[in-house]
C-alpha cells in the first residue's frame, strides 16, 4: 500500500486527455473516413504533413502500426533493414518487421547514442551482387532514440546517415515517435529532422497527450499504399475526427514539450544529488542505473513513484501529467529512504 497518491514517471503514454482536449473532441465534425474521408482527419494529415515536411501523412492508431506500415511498403519479403541496436522496429514490435513485412532484421552498433556510424551503414548495405546476393533495402532511424534514453540526432548527423544509405541504394524509414521532443531540445522545426527520408512516423498519443493515435507520412503515392496496408490491418476507422480532434489540441502542444525537458534535468540532478548514477536527460527520458532492477521498481513502488524497466535500467518519462511539484515531491519520497 502506498501512503501518497503515486507519481507516474513509467511513460509519457499515461497522460490523459484534459478538459479542453475532450471538449475539442465531442465538438469534432466527422464522416466516414474509410469510405471518403472525415473533414477533421483530413485537417490533421495535412497539417502533419506541413509541420514534418512531406507531401502528405496518414492518421493511424499506433506507432507500431504507423513503422509496420511504412516498413511493408518499403521491404519485399527476404529483404534485409538496417537499424541501430534496441531500435523499436527491432526489440518493441514483437517481430512484426519480420512476420508481417518480411524484413530481415540487421542491428548497427551506436556511434553516437541510438544513432549508427554511416561508415557502418555504407558497409553494410553492399554492393550489387549476382542474383544470390542479400539484398538491403532500407535503414530505420529513430530520434529520439527510446532506449538510448531519449536521445537526439541533430540534423547534422541525421543528414550524414541519410546521405550514406542514399549513396548505397537504400531507402529511409524514421520512426519518429518523439521527433516533437527532439526538435524542441534541439530548437529545430520538426520538418528539420526529416530531410531527405522516405517516410516518417510520429505519435500523437505520447508526450502531446493525445488518447491514442500516430501519422506515418511520406509521398503522396506512398500515403495512397498506406491507406490500402491500414485497411488490411485493420486499422482504418470511421468518424475518425474524434480521435484526430485530440491529434489536432496536440499539435498545438510541441512547445509545451520544454517543461518536460525542464522537469527531467531537474528530476535527473535532484537523483545524482542523492547519490543516484544517471544519464543527463537529452530530453524526457531519464535513464538511472541501479545494482537490483526489481528490487529498485518495487521500493519505488511502495514510495509512490512508478517507474518502469528500460535496457537494464531504471527509466523515468517526465510528461505533461507530472509539473515541477510533482517531481520535487518524488525527489523528496526518495530522498527519505536514501
Ligand atoms: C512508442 C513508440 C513507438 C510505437 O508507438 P505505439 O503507439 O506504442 O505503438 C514506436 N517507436 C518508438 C521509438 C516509440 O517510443
Amino acid at each position: 500500500m502506498t501512503l501518497h497518491a503515486p507519481i507516474d514517471f513509467r511513460s509519457d503514454t499515461v497522460t490523459q486527455p484534459d478538459e479542453a482536449m475532450r471538449l475539442a473532441m465531442s465538438a469534432a465534425e466527422v464522416a466516414d473516413d474509410v469510405i471518403d474521408r472525415d473533414p477533421t482527419m483530413r485537417l490533421l494529415e495535412e497539417r502533419a504533413a506541413d509541420l514534418l515536411g512531406v507531401d502528405a501523412t496518414l492518421w493511424v492508431p499506433s506507432g507500431s502500426m504507423g513503422n509496420l506500415i511504412a516498413l511493408t511498403a518499403h521491404l519485399r519479403r527476404g529483404d534485409r533493414f538496417l537499424a541501430p541496436r534496441s531500435a523499436h522496429v527491432l526489440d518493441h514490435e514483437l517481430g512484426t518487421a519480420a512476420w508481417l513485412a518480411g524484413g530481415l532484421p540487421h542491428a548497427l552498433d551506436w556511434a553516437g547514442p541510438g544513432r549508427p556510424d554511416p561508415d557502418d551503414v555504407r558497409a553494410e548495405a553492399g554492393a550489387d551482387g549476382p542474383y544470390y546476393t542479400l539484398r538491403t533495402t532500407l535503414l530505420c532511424l529513430e530520434n529520439t532514440h527510446n532506449s538510448a534514453g531519449g536521445t537526439v540526432t541533430p540534423p547534422d548527423e541525421h543528414a550524414l546517415l541519410v546521405a550514406a544509405a542514399k549513396d548505397s541504394g537504400l531507402r529511409v524509414h524514421l520512426d519518429g515517435a518523439r521527433l516533437w521532443n527532439a526538435a524542441v531540445a534541439l530548437g529545430v522545426p520538426p520538418a528539420a529532422l526529416t530531410v531527405g527520408v522516405d517516410t516518417v512516423q510520429v505519435c500523437l498519443s505520447k508526450g502531446l497527450g493525445a488518447p491514442v493515435g500516430s501519422l506515418v507520412g511520406g509521398t503522396t503515392t506512398f500515403v495512397e499504399e498506406a491507406r490500402r496496408l491500414r485497411k488490411m490491418l485493420g486499422g482504418g476507422v470511421r468518424q475518425g475526427g474524434v480521435l484526430a480532434a485530440a491529434g489536432l489540441v496536440g499539435l498545438d502542444r510541441i512547445d509545451d514539450l520544454a517543461a518536460d525537458h525542464a522537469n527531467a534535468r531537474a528530476f535527473a540532478k535532484g537523483l545524482a544529488d542523492l547519490g543516484w548514477v544517471v544519464a543527463e536527460p537529452q530530453t524526457n527520458v531519464v535513464l538511472a542505473a541501479v545494482p537490483d532492477l526489481e528490487v529498485t521498481l518495487t521500493a519505488l513502488r511502495h514510495l509512490g513513484v512508478l517507474a518502469g524497466p528500460m535496457a537494464g535500467r531504471v527509466r523515468f518519462v517526465t510528461h505533461r501529467d507530472v509539473d515541477a511539484d510533482d517531481v520535487a515531491e518524488a525527489l523528496h519520497r526518495i530522498g527519505s529512504v536514501s
